[in-house]
Parts: C-alpha cells; sequence; structure tokens
C-alpha cells in the first residue's frame, strides 16, 4: 500500500531539486601530490524557490587550474586565496546558463561566469558573482571563456604587454616554460604577435613540442624531461634570452635564467614545479641564480592577473580578435562528467594536458 503521509524531513526533500556536486575529501597535505580521491561526488538539493538577487544556473564547463592546489591546502600560503574546506562544495571557475533568476542584470539563457562557480551540476548563487558573457566573442564555443578568452587568455596577454617588455622590430628572443599549456600556448603566441622575433617552448612531452611548432607558430620547442635544456637552449637561442615566461621554476627556471641577457626580463607567471612543496611563493631562488638577476639586471616582478582588472575587458575583445583573425591557436584537453573533475585536476597538474584543461558538465 502507497501511504499518502510524509515526514516533515521528506516533505521538505520533496520541494528540493536533486543534484550533482564535488566535495572536497581529503587534503594532500602540503608536501603530498593531489591525487583524483582528494574529491567525492555527491547527491545534494537546490531549493525549489530563489530569494531576491538570487539566479539558478546549469554547470556547463568547469577550469581546472594550477592554483587551486594551494586551496587543497589548510592554509593557501597567499592572503587573496581562502582554503577549500573538507566535505565541503569545491568552487572556481565556471561557466553556464541562466535557467531562473531574481537578479535584475540577468535572464533565463543568458550564459554567464564566475570564478566561484560551485563544482555542482546546478547551483543558485547570489547573482554579484556572476559575469554575463557576450557568445559571440568566442564564435559560440563557449569553453573558450575559460581559456584563450578568459582567465589563462588574460594572464598571458597581460604578462607580456606588462612585464615583457617587448619591443617590435628588436629582434628580442622569447622563451616559454610550461609552453603546451593553457597560460603558456598562447603566451609563446602573443610574445610573436606583440614583436618577439623568435619564441621557443619548454614543455613535458615530444608531442606537446609537435603542436607548438608544427601548429602554434614557436621557432623550437625542448622537451625538458628528455632533452638537455642548456644545450638546447644555446642551439635555438643563439642571441640568448630576453624575456622568459616563466610557469613553472625550479631547476628549467634556473638553467633558462642562466642564459639571459644583460637587462632582459621575466614574467614570473607560476612555478608550478614547487607546488607541491611547502615553501612561500614566489619560492626563493638559489644564491648564484640571485647572482646573475643582479649582474645582468634582470627584472623578475611578481605579476598576477587579478591586478589588471581595468584592463581586462579590453584584453578579453584582443584576444577575441586574434581568435577571430586566426592568430591566435587554441587547443583544450576536454573531460566529461563531473565526477571526473578530481582526475582532471590531478591530470593537468602531473602534464596530462595539452592547452587549457576543461571539464564538461552539461552539453544540453
Ligand atoms: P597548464 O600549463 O595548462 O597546466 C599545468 C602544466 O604544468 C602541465 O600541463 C605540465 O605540463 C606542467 N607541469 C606540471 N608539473 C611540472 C613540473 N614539475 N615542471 C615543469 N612543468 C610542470 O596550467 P595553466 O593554467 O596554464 O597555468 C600555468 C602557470 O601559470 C601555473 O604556474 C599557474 O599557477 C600560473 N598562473 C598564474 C596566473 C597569474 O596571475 N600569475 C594566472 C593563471 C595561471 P608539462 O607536460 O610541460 O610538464
Amino acid at each position: 500500500m502507497v501511504s499518502n503521509y510524509y515526514t516533515h524531513d521528506q516533505v521538505f526533500t520533496l520541494q528540493m531539486a536533486l543534484i550533482q556536486q564535488v566535495v572536497l575529501n581529503s587534503r594532500p597535505g602540503e608536501n603530498g601530490e593531489p591525487v583524483a580521491e582528494n574529491f567525492r561526488t555527491e547527491e545534494g538539493y537546490l531549493p525549489q524557490d530563489l530569494l531576491e538577487g538570487q539566479v539558478k544556473v546549469c554547470t556547463k564547463y568547469l577550469s581546472v587550474d594550477p592554483y587551486m592546489r594551494c586551496r587543497m591546502n589548510e592554509d593557501t600560503g597567499v592572503d587573496y586565496l581562502r582554503p577549500w574546506q573538507v566535505s565541503s562544495v569545491v568552487t572556481g571557475g565556471g561557466l553556464g546558463v541562466v535557467e531562473e533568476s531574481k537578479h535584475q542584470k540577468f535572464q533565463q539563457c543568458d550564459v554567464v561566469t564566475s570564478f566561484s562557480w560551485p563544482w555542482q551540476s546546478r547551483a543558485v548563487v547570489d547573482g554579484d558573482i556572476l559575469t554575463k558573457l557576450d557568445p559571440q566573442l568566442v564564435g559560440g564555443h563557449l569553453s573558450y571563456f575559460l581559456g584563450a578568452v578568459g582567465m589563462p587568455g588574460l594572464t598571458s596577454l597581460m604578462g607580456v604587454r606588462e612585464k615583457g617588455h617587448v619591443t617590435p622590430g628588436a629582434n628580442q628572443t622569447m622563451v616559454v616554460s610550461g609552453a603546451a599549456g593553457a597560460c603558456g600556448m598562447l603566451a609563446g603566441q602573443i610574445g610573436r604577435l606583440e614583436g618577439c622575433a623568435r619564441v621557443v617552448g619548454i614543455c613535458g612531452t615530444d608531442e606537446k613540442c609537435q603542436v607548438l611548432v608544427c601548429e602554434m607558430g614557436f621557432d623550437a620547442a625542448i622537451n625538458y624531461k628528455r632533452e638537455n635544456i642548456a644545450e638546447k637552449l644555446l642551439e635555438y637561442c643563439p642571441a640568448g634570452v630576453d624575456a622568459y615566461f616563466d610557469n613553472v621554476g625550479g631547476d628549467t627556471s634556473n638553467t633558462i635564467i642562466s642564459q639571459m641577457n644583460q637587462n632582459s626580463h621575466i614574467i614570473l607567471c607560476g612555478q608550478i614545479s614547487q607546488y607541491n612543496k611547502d615553501v612561500p611563493y614566489p619560492p626563493p631562488l638559489p644564491p648564484h641564480i640571485e647572482a646573475i638577476l643582479k649582474e645582468r639586471n634582470i627584472t623578475r616582478e611578481r605579476f598576477m592577473v587579478l591586478n589588471y582588472s581595468d584592463k581586462h575587458e579590453a584584453g578579453l575583445v584582443q584576444l577575441s580578435q586574434w581568435l577571430k583573425e586566426g592568430k591566435l591557436k587554441v587547443r583544450e584537453t576536454v573531460v566529461k562528467g563531473l565526477e571526473n573533475i578530481g582526475a582532471a585536476f590531478q591530470s593537468m597538474m602531473k602534464g596530462g594536458n595539452i592547452g587549457k584543461q576543461i571539464v564538461l558538465v552539461s552539453d544540453e
């Protein structure tokens, strides 16, 4: 016999919509490599009714990024990032479509993004965290808003423009580490577009080297896991290095810095080789590398894309234009399914991606 009576909890649940969500399951420890099992997928519920100012969104794409490794620690080590809490829903860069809105800025079917997007199939969020996007900027290829026409694109563009000191016609050579990743791949191409005569990439597989040279227009690429970086740099950068877009830090960067020219510039974008270690950011350099910076007057200023928010809008228009003109080539590595996001993060941190690592949550 079917009961017509429900407990209070059952009635409450019936008024909520079932969703999938990803929570932090455990921390990797300050010196541990992150693994997929640091995350777990659960069922959750969304309230049926929105409050004033709230928006209900359906998640299409989520971004996994190296900075998230810091958020897995109890103390992120930097003041602009808060740690994720164990058993709480993870948040990061995401993009989706508005299903319902009680916020004046948004209406149904708007495409929106946020840096604080919950790792959920659907979510009810405060509309103030959302930014409306114009799909025409990416020719309808919405995931590009998390890559080439999003934060990684802006990072590469602002990094080159603000810290690279690239001068057209000056016959400069740029070296990019982490060159086959989201930022690196774009940084090399932008270095060329902004006037570098020669661009050399460093990355972790032969396949990535081939993509950089054959598809992205790099002059040469070095597989740091197989080749001698110092020897190859002498061969590929006969006039030395004028600008270094540094995504990785550690030994690779020390080797490159050793071949940098007088009055050259480091774009200090990231130091991923050090993110699984309990060291301050940016990690200190060995004394002999510090000495080279001083002797050769090499600049190495800290760079953060978030510090240039006044230039972001124009930057996105520039990136979109280059994309449409075919001047900026894009690669993505797309993993399907919210339940695979932990594995996608682990893979990206170990070099499993070519171009931007994206998670496709829903293609509805
Ligand atoms: P990504 O390059 O797409 O992915 C990370 C890549 O790092 C992997 O594919 C892997 O490629 C490489 N890697 C991992 N461990 C390494 C190691 N020990 N040594 C050398 N390379 C290693 O990631 P992304 O989002 O573009 O970020 C790249 C860098 O930019 C990160 O350091 C990130 O923190 C930084 N970033 C900074 C800002 C800013 O405002 N300053 C903004 C965004 C990103 P391989 O196969 O080549 O090893």
